[in-house]
């Protein structure tokens, strides 16, 4: 992906700072507008969508080494503990 600059439209490569045609800062114009279209394409989709798995629920007396178990045969990154 490339920068635009804003001042002169001189397509600059990601992550520098000035433009290399007119000089202009680019500070700070790449990564509000990433987060932006990420968030916007993600408002509008339903969960279901998104293929989340079914969380892993667990009891409060589970065993940690057990939750580790299910978590790693499971690929999860947090389970519930309910
Ligand atoms: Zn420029």
């Amino acid at each position: 992906m490339q920068l635009h600059c804003p001042a002169c439209g001189y397509e600059n490569l990601t992550g520098a700072e000035v433009c290399d045609n007119c000089g202009a800062d680019l500070g700070g114009h790449d990564v509000p507008q990433q987060a932006g279209a990420f968030r916007g394409r993600l408002m509008g989709a339903q969960l279901d969508a998104l293929g989340i798995p079914e969380p892993i629920i667990v009891s409060p007396d589970t065993s940690v080494a057990e939750v580790i178990d299910r978590m790693h045969v499971g690929e999860a990154d947090s389970v519930l503990v309910v």
